[in-house]
């Protein structure tokens, strides 16, 4: 299983002719070796989230993206899934979207109190479309998101915070939101996470194979803490927002 993440500016696209997709794409192709049952990506362009997810290989996904091509976009984040709650189906394949659609999240691990947050969540009127414990964090996220933060800025961020508080278990999260372009949070504990440094880009990955294509700067993040990545920007904190630190060092290996 495995994970990737990206945002660019338009001229580094311009310039490098790479978009999210692509960079997400090759990056879950270098990940593959982890072992998955099925693949997903979603993508951020013109205000709204665009996903598509499929049980199986890559190439399932690929076709899919050939039958449905997603808007080229400079905000991208991508999933291999190796299903341990509901089956590998397409309908439990990552992204997992909530706030009606608005947000998108992908999820490495387990989160182990998923069930009494789903009981939480649905007493509140919260629909769900998969039995998976990955939707439940989503839905949580977008309901802090849309429900208990007054106008804060730096959104997602604090949503993620708030919601890592509540989450027990393993987890490697990323989430992005349409009110929030340009923008990926990820969060992680039990689970890893490496940012990957760019020029006028950014990228996270479950491990450095998932941008190795791109940079061979890396920080790999500490136990429970966040990460916001922009294209020109990378803040850590713990998941109580106080600034944090990860471990930079040079990738000298070739893939
Ligand atoms: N527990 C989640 C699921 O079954 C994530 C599995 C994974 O690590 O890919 O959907």
């Amino acid at each position: 299983c495995g994970i990737v993440g990206y945002v660019g500016n338009s001229s580094r696209a311009a310039g490098a002719g790479h978009t999210a997709l692509d960079v997400v794409l090759e990056g879950l192709r270098r990940l593959e070796y982890r072992g998955y049952d099925s693949a997903g990506v979603a993508v951020l362009a013109d205000g709204t989230i665009a996903s598509r997810k499929k049980s199986g290989k890559l190439s399932n996904l690929l076709a899919e993206l050939e039958a449905s091509p997603l808007p080229e976009s400079l905000t991208g984040i991508g999933h291999t899934r190796w299903a341990t709650h509901g089956g590998p189906t397409d309908r439990n394949a990552h992204p997992h979207l909530a706030d009606g659609g608005r947000l998108a999240m992908i999820h490495n691990g387990i989160i182990e109190n998923f069930a009494e947050l789903k009981q939480e969540l649905l007493a509140k009127g919260v629909a769900f479309e998969s039995e998976t414990d990955t939707e439940v964090a989503a839905a949580l996220l977008g309901d802090i998101f849309r429900n208990q933060l007054n106008g804060d800025s730096g959104k997602l961020q604090k949503a993620m915070q708030l919601a890592c508080q509540r989450l027990e278990g393993a987890f490697t999260l990323l989430a992005v939101h349409a009110d929030q372009p340009g923008v990926v949070v990820a969060a992680r504990r039990n689970s890893p996470l490496v940012v990957g440094l760019g020029d006028g880009e950014n990228f996270l990955g479950s491990d450095v194979s998932g941008f190795i294509d791109y940079t061979r700067r890396a920080v790999e993040l500490g136990q429970d803490q966040i990460v916001t990545i922009t294209a020109d920007t990378v803040e850590i904190t713990d998941f109580f927002g106080n600034p944090a630190a990860g471990k930079e060092y040079h990738v000298d290996w070739d893939p």
